[in-house]
C-alpha cells in the first residue's frame, strides 16, 4: 500500500537500500529529520549476495551511524587477516595488527544490509519495495516511474543501485572504464573447518588467467570465486561447474579449503569491473557506492566505500536543503573523483607486484 507521504512527493527518493542507500538515509534522517526521505528497492533478485569481507576501518563508519553495538551482537565472523600467494607461491599473511581496530570481519550479507535499511526506516526513511523504472524532470525536481508501484516525485534524488548504475544508464552518461573483470563464484557448504592454511581468514591466490578468493561466511558457507576478465572467462569456460572445478583443482591454496566443502549452486558471474561516472550526473541526482564508481574487490573497500559516499552525500544534500548551500555537491564529486584516482595508483601498484606471468594478457592488461 501506497503512504500518502509518498503520494505528496518527498524530497530525497534514494534508489536501492545496499549499504550506500541505506547509510544516507540514516545519516540524512539524523542531520535533517525534517526532510521526507524515502528508500526505495527492487529486492533481491539472485539466491546469494557478494561481497562479505571488510577491513577493521568499518566499525568507526558503522559507531557513526550509531550502529556499532547492534553490529557486534550480529554474530558476524570477526577476521584478523588475510592471507595471500601473490608475486609468489607462499601464503603471505597481512595482519590487521597495525589498523587502530585490528578486527575485520566477515559478513553475513543479508543479515548486514538488513541491519542497515531496517535503521533507516526506524528513523523515519519511507520504505518502498519497487523497481526503479525511468525518472523525467518535473517542476519539484524528478518525476520517478516505478512501474506497478506508481510515480512519485522528489526534489532530490540519490542514485544507490549498485552496479547496475541505473541512472547513468537512463540518463546515458558516460563512465571511465577501467577494465572488464568478473567474478565467477560458487557458494559452498561447509561442513567442518578445514586443516588448511587459511581457513579462518580470508585468502588469495593468483594464477595465470587472473586470481582466486575464498573465505568461509556465517552460516556454516564458504564462497570461492574466480577472478578473471570477461573475453578470458569466455575462454576458459568456466560457467559449468566441472570446469570452474578443474581450475579450482589446480590452485595450491584455495583448493584444499574448499575439498570437504558441498556446493549449493552451479557459478554464478557477478561484474566487478573498476569503473567512475565522476560528476557527470545532471543537478539534482547525486550517485553513490557503486552507482558512482566500483572498485576492484581485491581491494575489500566496496562496502566502506559505499558507506563513506552515503555519509557526504548526506552531508551536501543536507547544506543544500538547509542553507540553499550547492557548494557541497561540487566538493562531494571533487572528494568521490581524488577517491577513485587514489585507488587506480593502488590498484595498479597492487597488480604490479605479481610479475610471474607477463605475457598473460589478464596481467599484461594490468602492468
Ligand atoms: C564479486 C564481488 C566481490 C566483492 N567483495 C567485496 C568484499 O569482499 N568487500 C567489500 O567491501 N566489497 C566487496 N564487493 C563490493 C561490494 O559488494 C559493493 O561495493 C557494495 O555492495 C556497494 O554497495 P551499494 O550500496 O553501492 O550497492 P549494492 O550493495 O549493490 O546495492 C544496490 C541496491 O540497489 C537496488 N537496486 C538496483 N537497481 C534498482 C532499481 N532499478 N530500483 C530499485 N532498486 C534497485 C538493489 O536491489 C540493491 O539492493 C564485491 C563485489 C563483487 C562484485
Amino acid at each position: 500500500m501506497r503512504s500518502n507521504l509518498i503520494d505528496a512527493g518527498v524530497d530525497v527518493f534514494i534508489v536501492g537500500a545496499g549499504p550506500a542507500g541505506a547509510a544516507a538515509a540514516i545519516s540524512l534522517s539524523q542531520i535533517a529529520p525534517h526532510l521526507r526521505v524515502c528508500l526505495a528497492d527492487a529486492g533481491r533478485d539472485r539466491p546469494f549476495r557478494v561481497g562479505e569481507s571488510v577491513p577493521p576501518p568499518i566499525k568507526p563508519f558503522l559507531d557513526h551511524l550509531g550502529l556499532g553495538p547492534a553490529f557486534i551482537q550480529a554474530d558476524h565472523c570477526p577476521s584478523f587477516h588475510t592471507l595471500s600467494a601473490w608475486g609468489g607461491q607462499e601464503l603471505i599473511g597481512n595482519e590487521f595488527f597495525l589498523y587502530v581496530h585490528n578486527t575485520g570481519w566477515r559478513l553475513d550479507r543479508d543479515r548486514f544490509d538488513r541491519m542497515l535499511a531496517d535503521e533507516a526506516t526506524r528513523l523515519g526513511a519511507k520504505p518502498l519495495t519497487a523497481t526503479v523504472r525511468s525518472l523525467s524532470p518535473c517542476a519539484q525536481g524528478w518525476r520517478i516511474d516505478c512501474g506497478a508501484a506508481g510515480k512519485f516525485a522528489a526534489r532530490f534524488v540519490i542514485d544507490a543501485s549498485g552496479r547496475s548504475a541505473l541512472l547513468p544508464r537512463l540518463l546515458k552518461i558516460p563512465s571511465v572504464k577501467i577494465d572488464k573483470l568478473v567474478a565467477c563464484a560458487v557458494f559452498f557448504e561447509q561442513q567442518s573447518v578445514p586443516d588448511a592454511p587459511g581457513a579462518d581468514a580470508a585468502v588469495i591466490e593468483s594464477f595465470r588467467d587472473g586470481w582466486w578468493y575464498s573465505a568461509a561466511i556465517p552460516g556454516s558457507r564458504r564462497v570461492a570465486m574466480l577472478m578473471t576478465d570477461a573475453d578470458i572467462a569466455r575462454q576458459l569456460r568456466i560457467s559449468q561447474l566441472p570446469a570452474w572445478m578443474a581450475y579450482l583443482a589446480e590452485t595450491r591454496h584455495i583448493q584444499p579449503l574448499i575439498a570437504s566443502c558441498r556446493p549449493l549452486a552451479p557459478p554464478a558471474f557477478w561484474s566487478a569491473a573498476s569503473r567512475n561516472f565522476g560528476s557527470a550526473y545532471p543537478f539534482g541526482i547525486l550517485g553513490i557506492g557503486d552507482a558512482i564508481s566500483s572498485f576492484d574487490p581485491l581491494s575489500s573497500q566496496g562496502i566502506i566505500k559505499a558507506i563513506r559516499s552515503g555519509l557526504f552525500a548526506s552531508y551536501a544534500i543536507a547544506d543544500y536543503f538547509l542553507r540553499n548551500d550547492e557548494t557541497g555537491i561540487a566538493r562531494y564529486y571533487a572528494l568521490m573523483n581524488r577517491e577513485f584516482d587514489a585507488y587506480l595508483t593502488t590498484r595498479h601498484e597492487y597488480y604490479r607486484q605479481e610479475q610471474r606471468w607477463p605475457d598473460a594478457p589478464f596481467w599484461n592488461r594490468r602492468h
